[in-house]
């Protein structure tokens, strides 16, 4: 096993960052994460598993041993009539991994085409997009205790999956690693078009006949027009989740705000659109160095070139301070600090 001292992550992390780690190993097996475990070079040091990068913010240079993941594998392991149950291992590219489900017909994850990562990061945060969340297909999770090496085996309910949460993000976290999971995925698809762009886009696309391949289509089409690609400007997708209020609260913010652009929860609270309110304070495609909020999305702050994690962290500080000043709202990070 190569361990790489003072190793630069500018290329393992999508802001792009300057930033670097006092050490650095990766792992192409679980036999080989667990041979890790008894290094000293593990036993004495923080440690950071790390899947694509895209939803990190490194504010300073990283003090310990980062395992870049990359397990690889896809394989069904159970079929009936109307469901495939398929493993994925941590290391999968996620959007390679929906397209290989797209491409078998396989129904289930087509709204989450392009979003960056890897598989074994999508159950952290219960990725979403367009009405359809991991929690909607995950059967389960394979981890591995980072201190013990005990394989643990999560059900969808164990995962406790919340708006962008899971239990990996808060009790657990830095206590796994990920190493697969299992997605319960449909032979017979129900579409879910109902968030309004891609029913636009199918109409644009001249799609007669719903298909998976044809929501994936218009969702990479919807998402390629709007969002940042990484590869061009340092981003990690939506800094900040979407707050939650309390009808009374919604109520009293809609009468000042008529144009607060809002949705209702089956809780009876309100989700706000924090794109919106972060624009309405005047944040919308400013640049502060180059450190920047995006020109297309409020919510998605950008690195330009040379920006460093602390600039942009504080970047996001005042944007967090202006709403909460102006909107008595308190927004909270998506994006993981370290
Ligand atoms: P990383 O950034 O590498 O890691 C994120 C966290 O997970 C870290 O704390 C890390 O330690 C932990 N982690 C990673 N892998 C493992 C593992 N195997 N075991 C244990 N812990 C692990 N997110 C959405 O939900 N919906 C979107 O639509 C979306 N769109 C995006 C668009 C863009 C342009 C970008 C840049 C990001 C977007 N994101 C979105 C955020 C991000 O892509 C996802 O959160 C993704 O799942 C992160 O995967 P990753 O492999 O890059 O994780
Ligand atoms: P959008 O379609 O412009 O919508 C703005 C916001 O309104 C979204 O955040 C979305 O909430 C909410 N929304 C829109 N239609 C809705 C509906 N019918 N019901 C409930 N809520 C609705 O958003 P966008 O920026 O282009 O993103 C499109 C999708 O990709 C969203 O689901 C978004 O979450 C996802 N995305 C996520 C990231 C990330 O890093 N997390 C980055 C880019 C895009 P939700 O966010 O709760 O869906």
């Amino acid at each position: 096993m190569q361990f790489l001292s003072k190793y630069s992550l500018k290329k393992y992390h999508t802001f792009g960052t300057d930033v670097y780690t006092k050490c650095f190993t990766e792992i192409n097996s679980v036999t080989q994460f667990k041979d890790l475990l008894q290094e000293d070079i593990y036993k004495n040091n923080a440690i950071l598993i790390l899947g694509g990068g895209s939803n990190l913010l490194f504010t300073k240079n990283f003090n310990g041993l980062i395992v870049k993941n990359n397990l690889h594998g896809i394989e069904i392991i159970k079929q009936d009539e109307n469901h495939v149950w398929v493993k994925a291992a941590a290391g999968e590219n996620w959007h390679q991994f929906v397209l290989w489900c797209v491409n078998h017909n396989y129904g289930g994850v087509e709204n989450l085409s392009l979003i960056p990562g890897c598989v074994g990061a999508s159950p952290m945060q219960n990725i979403g997009a367009y009405g359809v969340e991991i929690k909607d297909v995950c059967e389960q999770v394979n981890a591995i205790d980072v201190k013990t090496g005990e394989e643990k085996t999560f059900s969808n309910a164990d995962c406790k999956f919340g708006y962008r949460e899971s239990v990996f993000k808060h009790a657990y976290k830095n206590k796994y690693l990920i190493a697969s999971v299992v997605f319960k995925l449909s032979k017979k698809p129900v579409f879910n078009t109902s968030y309004g762009a891609i029913e636009q886009e199918l109409k644009a696309m001249g799609v007669i006949q719903l298909s998976v391949k044809a929501i994936s289509d218009a969702v990479i089409n919807i998402r390629s027009s709007k969002l940042p690609d990484p590869a061009k400007i340092g981003n990690a997708g939506s800094f900040f989740k979407n707050p939650e209020v309390s009808k009374q609260k919604h109520d009293k913010l809609k009468q000042q705000y008529p144009n607060l652009v809002a949705y209702a929860l089956d809780n009876g609270n309100y989700k706000l659109a924090a794109g919106w309110l972060i624009e309405q304070c005047g944040f919308k495609g400013k640049r502060f160095g180059d450190a920047g909020v995006h020109v297309n999305q409020a919510l998605v702050l950008v690195n330009y070139g040379t920006a460093s994690g602390s600039e942009i962290y504080n970047l996001s500080q005042q944007i967090l301070d202006a709403v909460k000043n102006t909107y008595g709202v308190t927004l909270e990070r998506e994006v993981n600090i370290y």
